[in-house]
């Protein structure tokens, strides 16, 4: 299945909540949630009531466009969750949170997970001193992330600083003026903002 390229603003309205794609414009009154709160489309104001297999459809396609991710991906996380201790549904989020791009968009160096994919794709980051360049990649704890010497004192990331809102969760440990972050603790649930009930995405994978 290939990449949605489409705008992107529609899938929160898909979704009927917001999943902040659109990096700056998800905090302020443009975001057209605030005004067009009903699914795109002739129909889409007469909502109307899921089976239990729309509903649990629903809850993986928001998950799958919160993090950006592909239906493959998606499956193969679900495969590693399941054979992890604890709780699958936990588990898969954990490890999505733990992806290369997700957690430049935590330490704050990035404005859309959309923007940290890019970012990362293109270089601009390492971890423990080496080259990361795979958004998909998963980290783990103990790891530093840092921006690349050579693109610190480029105007994208210099920018990036003076507006740097902070860290948003408590697993990660991050110093804006070094351009630099550590995982210093495996995120929890609480950590993990996206209002999404995964024990019905564990059903669906599970059928
Ligand atoms: Fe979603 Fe952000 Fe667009 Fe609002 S502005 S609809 S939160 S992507």
């Amino acid at each position: 299945m290939s990449r949605y390229t489409g705008p992107v603003c529609r899938l929160c309205r898909r979704e009927g909540q917001k999943l902040y794609l659109k990096g700056d414009k998800c905090y302020t009154d443009k975001c057209p949630m605030s005004k067009r709160n009903y699914i795109p489309g002739q129909h889409g104001r007469s909502r109307k009531k899921l089976t239990e297999y729309g509903l649990q459809l629903r809850e993986k396609q928001k998950v799958r466009r919160f993090y950006g991710i592909q239906e493959s991906q998606m499956r193969k996380y679900f495969d590693m969750a399941d054979k992890m201790h604890g709780i699958t549904g936990e588990n898969l989020l954990k490890l999505l949170e733990l992806r290369m791009d997700n957690v430049v968009y935590r330490m704050g160096f990035a404005s859309s997970r959309a923007e940290a994919r890019q970012l990362v794709t293109h270089g601009h980051f390492t971890v423990n001193g080496k080259k990361v360049d795979v958004p998909s990649s998963i980290l783990k704890v103990g790891d530093e992330i840092e921006v690349k010497s050579r693109s610190k004192n480029s105007p994208k990331f210099k920018e990036l600083i003076e507006n740097h809102r902070g860290s948003t969760v408590s697993w990660l440990d991050v110093s804006p003026e070094e351009m630099k972050g550590k995982i210093i603790a495996e995120p929890s649930r609480e950590d993990i903002d996206i209002p999404v009930e995964e024990h019905l995405i564990v059903e669906l994978y599970s059928k």
